[in-house]
């Protein structure tokens, strides 16, 4: 079986790989190939007039990214890469590549985004676009054993439902049998359900479905959420979490991927607890200063107020202290002030990462707060139906994926934190 490419050393006798083919330079009687595995390169050196006649046959048809295995002898040579190269007495191509290759994965012209997502499987077999992926995987994993470790439940809930999580058109109806249906915005309602079930700690990781018309660098119409609901917890108490999670996952990442980092050229530097947390009212101010907008108390903020407050901010903060009149229905208004949410928004200099709050978890409250936002509460029965039978109090977030990795790793876009992403005009691959 073949080794992994990294595993073979200047001290390696033989080797047996298996990858694709690089570059090909034919210099004199030489060819000099570099054939690439996901863990490294090697060079291949072929004298043409030595070596076996099978060996010479193949390289005449040899096209870049053709998928080959080579097994030889390993010899000690300063120039090559690793300091090794392989002169092999077996070449075999796998499986040809055609020409011209739809992408460079040598990357010697940079190609546009768009370009790059069409033949995403090629851009992939690049380390600097493959290392957002091992650090994703890392970053899940680690999500994963965070909640794992502290006892919550990890629960799955319906992406198809029949009711919007807070109204709103940016729904995708999909043809449900003889009724109309949605793709579910958010797993809201039904993590709140799962308190009155009595799993005091849940949490899901799943797509969210969200039809925003515009094209912009941070929204996807698929994205992941990490979401999150605890049971006799307050906005405090939740926001600590979510605080933690986010240490740990930029620790985790800094310690267990060096290499994915060097490659995407990235010096992580893991975020300082606590997060400062920052009441709406002076956010207001701060953004109005900055941007010369006219922002006042109940507006939200823009692209540019949040741009504005990130360069004031310049690390990961808190928004907390949010009017209640723009935060969703299940916010807990204050109880001295019921003008202010125990509500909070996460955000990283560059945007929002998570928003989160203390629920209503009082039936007639929370009815109340549904048609104070001119929504029907019928529409919601199946999910008012738990709180007439005992609900714990509970608070919670939702922590979208894609922006942590963006912000982490400083992409520009955040359909590269995507393997396959989902816009306005891309449904395909
Ligand atoms: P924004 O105002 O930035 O569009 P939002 O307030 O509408 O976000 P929430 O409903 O609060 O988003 O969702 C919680 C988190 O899920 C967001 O903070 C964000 O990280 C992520 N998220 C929401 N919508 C999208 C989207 N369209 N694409 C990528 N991530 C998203
Ligand atoms: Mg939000």
């Amino acid at each position: 079986m073949a080794s992994p490419i990294a595993s073979i050393t200047p001290g390696s006798e033989r080797a047996e790989i298996a990858g694709w083919v690089h570059e090909v330079r034919d210099l004199g009687g030489l060819t000099f190939l570099l054939v690439r595995d996901r863990t490294g390169i090697v060079q291949v050196t072929v004298n043409r007039k030595k070596a076996p006649a099978a060996v010479t046959a193949a390289l005449a048809s040899l096209s870049r990214e053709s998928v080959v295995r080579v097994e030889g002898t390993v010899k000690a040579i300063g120039k090559a890469p690793g300091g090794r190269e392989i002169v092999p007495d077996r070449f075999e191509i796998l499986s040809p590549a055609g020409s011209p290759l739809p992408l460079d994965v040598v990357e010697k012209v940079p190609a546009e985004l768009d370009t790059r997502l069409d033949a995403r499987f090629l851009d992939l077999r690049r380390p600097r676009v493959s290392a957002v992926f091992l650090i994703r995987s890392v970053v899940m994993g680690t999500v994963w054993e965070f909640f794992s470790s502290r006892g919550f439940v990890n629960i799955a809930t319906p992406k198809l439902v029949a009711a919007a999580t807070e109204g709103g058109t940016d729904l995708f109806p999909v043809a449900y049998f003889e009724k109309e249906a949605f793709l579910n915005q958010s797993p809201q309602l039904y993590k709140q359900m799962m308190m009155a079930a009595g799993f005091e700690r849940v949490f899901e990781i799943g797509p969210i479905f969200r039809a925003e018309e515009h094209n912009t660098t941070k929204h996807l119409n698929e994205a992941t959420s990490i979401d999150v609901e605890v049971s006799y917890a307050d906005d405090r108490e939740v926001m600590e979490l979510l605080e933690d999670l986010v240490v740990s996952v930029y620790r985790r990442v800094a310690d267990t991927c060096p290499d994915p980092l060097s490659w995407l050229g990235v010096d992580l530097q893991v975020p300082e607890r606590p997060f400062p947390r920052l009441p709406y009212a002076e956010a207001i101010e701060i953004a109005a200063r900055r941007t010369g907008e006219p922002l006042s108390f109940g507006d939200d903020f823009g692209a540019s107020a949040e741009k504005a407050l990130g360069e004031e901010m310049g690390v990961h903060y808190f928004i907390v202290d949010w009017p209640t009149a723009i935060k969703p229905y299940y916010a807990m208004p204050r109880e001295e002030n019921p003008e202010l949410a125990r509500a909070f928004d996460l955000m990283h200099p560059r945007m929002e990462l998570a928003s989160g709050s203390q629920r209503i978890h009082q039936h007639d409250l929370l009815v109340h707060q549904i048609r104070s936002k001119g929504l029907s509460a019928d529409s919601f029965e199946f999910y008012l139906r738990p709180f007439r039978y005992g609900m714990p109090p509970h608070a919670g977030w939702g922590l979208g994926a894609e922006r942590l990795v963006m912000t982490m790793l400083d992409l520009a876009n955040i359909r590269e934190a995507v393997l396959f992403p989902r816009d306005r005009h891309r449904l395909v691959p």
